[in-house]
């Protein structure tokens, strides 16, 4: 590990001025130490945010507010997410370990980076850790790679799970940064890879995320996350869908779905949506809407078994929604 500093910073103006000098914030550290153990990352000081007041969930008008440094565990168990927003808690709950849930903040699980094997092995290229150097999945190992969104450069998925519920649920992130403060959707923090895989989210220099907010409509009570993994815990989505639907008289009103594992980004499924309004919530439905998450698919050599997947999970977690009483 290269020697690093590290500054505690207790109100958010010292740490944006710190950041801007050239920290980087750490909250749970669950992320940024793995990676600067394996020297993937270097930062030369750290911002330690966890004493800022950005901790907390409440209501506001029937929103869910999130604070950044509100831990996994703790959101997952809070009365509020489970009445408003049982599908944050499902997602929360499919992530990582107990223990990692304990430590690791919601601002740090958004901002969490890939877990391409190549992004880890410092002697492969990969474009994420050193840009122009090639991407060694796109040829080699991809089994777990992105089907939607994959570049020339990167095919790498985002690892996020509770990203992928607040992509479906239409959520919007509080940032503050050295020129003020802006919110915007959770699924415009995230980018494509194209010819820049090096850049993973949208966040200006030294910006902090702050808090995320969640609405409330009638579709969230009946909201399901499904994940498909090769071990039922502790380890990433091959496939998981997080699906919401409102039915009234029969007929599906609205849906909101979003897919992980097999995006370089949380995917929301707006063609699947749309397929959905106005049909009955029924088994012939959610095929047909689940033939449509697959539209831009692009399998590599390896990993052409998602192309499968991803629509017989989504019509499972469909099927889910309609089990929730
Ligand atoms: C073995 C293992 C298994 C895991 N499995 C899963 C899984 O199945 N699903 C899943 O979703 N996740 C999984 N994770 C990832 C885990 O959820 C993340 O490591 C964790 O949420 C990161 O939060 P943190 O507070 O520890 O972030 P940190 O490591 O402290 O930070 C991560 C990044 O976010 C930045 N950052 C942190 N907070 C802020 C903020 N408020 N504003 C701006 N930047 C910020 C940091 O600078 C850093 O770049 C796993 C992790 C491990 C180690």
């Amino acid at each position: 590990m290269i020697p690093f500093r590290l500054q505690k910073v207790r109100t958010e103006v010292d740490a944006i001025a710190a950041a801007r000098a050239g920290g980087r914030y750490i909250a749970g550290g669950t992320t940024l130490v793995d990676l600067m153990r394996e020297e993937v990352e270097r930062p030369e000081r750290l911002v330690d945010i966890n004493a800022l007041p950005l901790g907390g969930i409440r209501t506001e008008d029937d929103q869910l507010v999130i604070g950044a440094l509100a831990r996994m565990s703790e959101v997952a168990a809070h009365p509020d997410t489970l009445r408003l927003q049982p599908l944050i808690a499902e997602a929360l709950i499919e992530g990582a370990s107990p223990q990692l849930r304990n430590v690791a903040s919601i601002g740090g699980n958004l901002l969490q980076r890939a877990r391409c094997p190549y992004l880890r092995m410092l002697d492969a290229p990969c474009n994420k850790r050193v840009p122009g150097s090639g991407c060694a999945a796109i040829g080699g190992v991809n089994v777990g790679h992105a089907i939607l969104g994959a570049s020339a450069h990167c095919a790498a998925t985002h690892p996020s799970d509770l990203a992928v519920a607040l992509v479906a649920l239409d959520a919007t992130v509080r940032v503050r940064g050295p020129a003020g403060e802006r919110s915007f959707p959770v699924e415009l923090l995230f980018r494509l890879p194209e010819a820049t895989p090096h850049l993973e989210h949208t966040l200006q220099p030294a910006e902090l995320i702050i808090e995320v907010r969640v609405p409330h409509d009638a579709s969230a009570r009946h909201a399901r996350y499904l994940k498909v993994r090769d071990r039922s815990s502790y380890e990433f989505a091959l496939v998981s869908v997080a699906a919401a639907l409102h039915v009234e008289k029969g007929v599906i009103r609205t849906a909101r779905i979003a897919a992980g594992g097999v995006g370089t980004r949380p995917w929301r499924m707006r063609a699947s949506e749309q397929a959905l309004v106005g049909r009955a919530p029924d088994r012939a439905s959610f095929e047909e809407a689940a033939q449509r998450s697959l539209d831009g698919a692009r399998p590599l050599s390896g990993n052409g078994y998602k192309a499968e997947l991803l629509p017989r999970t989504m019509v499972r977690a469909l099927e889910m929604t309609r089990e929730v009483v």
